[in-house]
């Protein structure tokens, strides 16, 4: 059992076994601590033996009926509302949709479409590209296509999709943050995907951002979206990757280990694995430098200060090692392909 601050108990349960392949756990790391969120309690992280496997996973988790207990204040809550007011801005939007019109085929017929050669500038700019492809999670442009995000939050990436031409709706847990989508007007139901019922081959696209090492049990959640795309339909999914270079540099004050919170963390193998095992054979995994400067920020202020305040940013030195760590990043990407802080899963039914 652990305590959170506000007295609320979880109950947990044994994990002794690997859920991709049933092989037993090693110790990864132990007397881990809740730093973002601060509940109190011990946890420990096991890695799989398998090496053609890889999956670490939290051994105990908190059981099932426990993890509402685990969001009372996570950032899913939390609106930024972002406005181009400034002309710089203008023409910073203009170039990246000048650049998502040659990556993925968005505002066909537009001026941006015309002139879409201008978004090669953005070559010159590794992180923001990573940040452009996230923003359409890697999809190609669908007009009227049927999209679906899972835990989609205050629903900001569906809005942003569907002012691009998606049909788009949500699901999401915390019902905070669904009465603020459906404040953007974005569709959005209160739930698990399971509780949703929905037919089979009812969607073109399902997209997960940073939910699958959330869950219980993620090839269940990968089987049901296998069932309810339609054939040729995609799933895009990013997740962290236990096998970054943030992860070998900070080791257990890496950000993303997030305990109790993250139940499951993968590498590019146990990713594949697990999509495998839920129905997916063609797939495209890769790794990418997104949000890596955040990312090895927060893991430095971790291991300084034993704690990180969301939405902190950078400044003098600081702020030059973390764009160092994130070119350094970029070059092992290119050499290695499976160091980035993110793993990016596209999978076709
Ligand atoms: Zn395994």
């Amino acid at each position: 059992m652990h305590n959170l601050q506000d007295n609320k108990i979880i109950e947990t349960e044994s994990k002794s076994t690997c859920l991709v392949c049933a092989q037993p756990g090693r110790l990864l790391y132990d007397k881990l601590t809740d730093k973002l969120f601060r509940s109190t309690g011990e946890w420990t992280l096991k890695k799989c033996v398998n090496k053609e496997c890889g999956l670490v996973w939290l051994d105990p988790a908190p059981r099932e009926s426990e993890l509402w207990k685990l969001y009372a204040n996570y950032y899913t809550h939390v609106d930024k509302s972002c406005q181009a007011t400034s002309s710089i801005k203008r023409c910073y939007h203009f170039v990246r949709d000048c650049y998502l019109s040659l990556r993925f085929g968005y505002f066909k017929g537009l001026r941006q479409y015309q002139l879409r050669w201008i978004g090669t500038l953005l070559n010159f700019f590794p992180a923001r590209r990573a940040n452009l492809d996230f923003s359409v999670m890697y999809l190609n442009n669908k007009p009227g296509g049927k999209l679906l995000e899972i835990g989609c939050g205050n629903g900001t990436m569906l809005k942003y999709l569907d002012s691009l031409g998606w049909q788009v709706e949500g699901i999401d847990f915390d019902p905070i943050a669904v009465e603020k989508a459906r404040l953007k007007g974005i569709n959005i139901k209160l739930g698990s995907l399971k509780d949703q019922h929905y037919d089979e081959n009812t969607f073109d696209a399902v997209i997960l951002s940073h939910v699958i090492e959330h869950v219980p049990d993620p090839i269940a959640l990968l089987s049901e979206i296998h069932r309810i795309l339609k054939p040729g339909g995609m799933i895009s999914l990013v997740t962290p990757n236990i096998n970054s270079f943030g992860r070998m540099l900070f080791k257990n004050f890496w950000l993303h280990l997030d305990p109790p919170r993250h139940l499951f963390l993968f590498d590019n193998n146990s990713l594949l694995k697990s999509a495998q095992k839920a129905g997916f054979n063609h797939m495209a995994i890769n790794t990418t430098i997104r949000d890596t400067e955040g990312l090895i920020f927060a893991s430095l202020m971790l291991k300084r200060n034993g704690a990180f305040q969301m939405g902190t940013q950078p400044r003098g030195m600081v702020k030059l090692f973390a764009k160092t760590m994130c070119l350094v990043e970029w070059t092992l990407v290119k050499i290695f392909r499976s160091k980035g802080e993110e793993i990016s899963l596209i999978g076709i039914k």
